[in-house]
Order: C-alpha cells, then structure tokens, then sequence
C-alpha cells in the first residue's frame, strides 16, 4: 500500500500530515525529532506519543530508511558504508573522521550520468535518481551509527552521483537536514560539489539556502575537459566560469575548484599557468586531487615531484591551492572509487583514454 512516508517529508508536510489525522501540530515537531535527532525509525519507540496515537500511524504511515548491509574501516580511520535502499539498490557513503571536523561524503544517485573518465562511480552509469528521504536518510543512519546526532559534523555532497542533476530532492534533502527540529545543519557546514550542470549552477545561487560550492573542473582547455567529462560537452569553461563569478558568497568565502591530476594528461606547467590565468579575480581556492588509481581507471597518478611543481606554479600565480589527502584509499573510498559491485560497466574512462590517445 502507497502510505506516506515519514523519510521523505519536510516539517511543514509533516504537519499537514499530523494535521489530516486530528493531531495536534506539536506532534510533527516530536516525530520529526524522533527521525533526526534520535535516529529512530519505528513509530513504536515514539514514546512520548500516546499509545492510540502509535498504533494509528502505525497502519497510516511507513518510514523508509537506508539500511546498512555492509561497513568497512581503513588503517585511517575512514569507515565507508553500503547502504541498501528500499528497492534494493545500494550506494555508498564514507565517514572521515578528522578533517579536521569530522565529515559525511553521501550519494545522491544510484551511479552517475556524468561519465568522468578517471572515476570508478562514472563507469557505472545512472541506474536512478535518490530520493530525498534517502539522500537525508544516509545522513541520519550514519548520525545515529555513530553517535553524533548532537555533535556538530560536515557533509559533503561527493559520494556517487551528481547533486544538481537531481536537483530537487537534493535540494529538499538540505532543507529536511537543516531544520532546526531536524538536524539544524549550516549552509558553512555543507560543500556541494558539481560539475558545473550551468542552468542548475544559476538556480542554486538564487536559493535562500547556499551551501559551499566546490566544482570539478581538471582541464584547462574546452577540448580535454570535454574529453575527461563528456557530459560537459554542450558547454564552454568560459561560461562555466561566467557562472561562478556570479554565484553569491558571502565575505571571505571562496569557490573550491577541484582538479584531479593525471599524469602527462592535465598536469604540465603550461596547464597550471591557464589555469591560475583562468581564476585570475575569482574568490577561489584550488583543490588538487592526485588521481586515486583503480583497476579499470586508464590514468596513472602523477609523481609527488609533479604535484609539489604543478601547486608551487598555481600558488606563483596568486591561486590559493591545497592538496587533498587521500583518504581511505585501502577500502576503496577515496574520491573516485565508489563503485557499487555488479551495475553496468561501460568504460568510460577507457574511451576518455582512448579519445586522447587518437587527438
Ligand atoms: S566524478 Fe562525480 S560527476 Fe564525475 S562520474 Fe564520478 S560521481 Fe559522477
């Protein structure tokens, strides 16, 4: 039976449900506290909910939430999760715990339409969207795991998939996560990171609600970029850039600019110097992110010499830049490597290699 679902509403929707039962709206409040800030799930527990009021949600409501079907620890202390979803599908989340606040990495697809050629998730392909319930339920399972619903923690939204090409339950997921009854997150504690989907790009800086905003860039020129992304085709970095200009951030904030680093591919001097040409007058900061090799991955990860060269000439050209640790890498969870066993492997990063090889 199509009941509504408890995971997949804001307060206010909550209220209008409590209110169709003859609820008082406090109600709404305490369920939703229940939800968040308790990890329950089961109206049962609900215990300051009177018994009749229970057994009636009982039959007139479900509530969905991501079931953990397998954990793993690195020697780093990152600990990646599977989590099955109501119809069997899973997706991958990752918790790092000292970066320096500790930080959830959650999904918000089922694979991804994106087709990078250097990321194991982009081999698999979009199998579907999340909901919102299921992008916030991760947050809320992995809160409730390990213990840190009243601690203050960061999500980044860098698992599987990409967030604004759903836009709109990840959208809802945020705000479900923000209220005050919920988790009460900040848009400061909060990166979403993209591609650059432009029209998406545009709709988020009207949001009243902004989070941080990291797009992954990892080429200099129109033509590699379209060759390591494909999906970004249909647009130019000149635009993509226009859009970042334009995005709103407030006093001393800066756009994060993510570039993976493949050896000989994207990391000679000559693309560091456009580069750091490209940002010039923008409020950005570089990420450099050293490919995380894996099999089926046809680049290779550049000498640490290459990388130490290719910050120093950013940081020459007045770009702030910091290089990401890896993290997790044992277990597969650093950045690139989620991978869900068994879903379609079309190689995109084969056809990135072999398109570059034939240019
Ligand atoms: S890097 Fe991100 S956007 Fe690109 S294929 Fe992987 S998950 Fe999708």
């Amino acid at each position: 039976m199509n009941l509504p679902d408890l995971a997949e509403l804001e307060l206010p929707e909550l209220e209008s449900l409590v209110a169709t039962l003859g609820v008082e709206p406090f109600r709404a409040r305490q369920i939703y506290r229940w939800l968040y800030r308790r990890g329950l799930d089961g109206v049962a527990d609900m215990t300051n909910l009177s018994v009749a009021l229970r057994q009636r949600l009982q039959t007139e409501v479900r509530c969905s939430t991501p079931r953990v079907a397998h954990q793993e620890r690195s020697t780093d202390g990152t600990r990646k999760f599977l989590f099955e979803l109501r119809d069997g599908k899973t997706v991958e989340s990752v918790f790092i715990p000292d970066t320096p606040a500790m930080t959830f990495c959650i999904s918000t697809q089922v694979g991804c339409a994106m087709q990078c050629g250097f990321c194991l998730t982009g081999q698999m392909g979009l199998s579907r969207h999340l909901s919102a319930g299921e992008v916030a339920g991760q947050v809320r399972v992995l809160a409730r795991e390990l213990d840190l619903s009243e601690r203050k923690f960061n999500i980044v939204l860098m698992g599987m998939g990409e967030p604004l090409h759903n836009y709109d339950a990840t959208m809802k997921a945020l705000r479900m996560l923000a209220a005050p009854e919920g988790l009460g997150l900040t848009p400061r504690r909060v990166t979403l990171s993209t591609v650059g989907l432009i029209p998406a790009l545009k709709r988020l800086a009207a949001e009243s609600w902004v989070p941080n905003l990291a797009v992954s860039l990892h080429a200099t020129t129109d033509e590699l970029r379209h060759t390591l992304i494909p999906t970004s085709r249909t647009q130019r970095l000149e635009d993509l850039l226009a859009a970042c200009r334009q995005f709103p951030l407030k006093h001393r904030e800066r756009i994060t600019f993510e570039y993976v680093l493949l050896d000989g591919v994207n990391d000679l001097d000559a693309d560091a110097r456009r580069l750091a040409r490209l940002l010039a007058g923008l409020p950005a900061k570089v990420n450099l992110i050293p490919l995380n090799p894996a099999p089926g991955i046809p680049f290779a990860r550049p000498s640490d010499a290459r990388v130490d060269r290719f910050a120093a000439s950013l940081a020459r050209g007045g770009i702030r830049v910091s290089v990401r640790k890896s993290r997790g890498q044992d277990i597969r969870a650093a950045c690139g490597q989620l991978i869900v066993e068994g879903g379609p492997r079309e190689s995109a990063g084969q056809r990135a290699a072999a398109r570059l090889s034939e240019a």
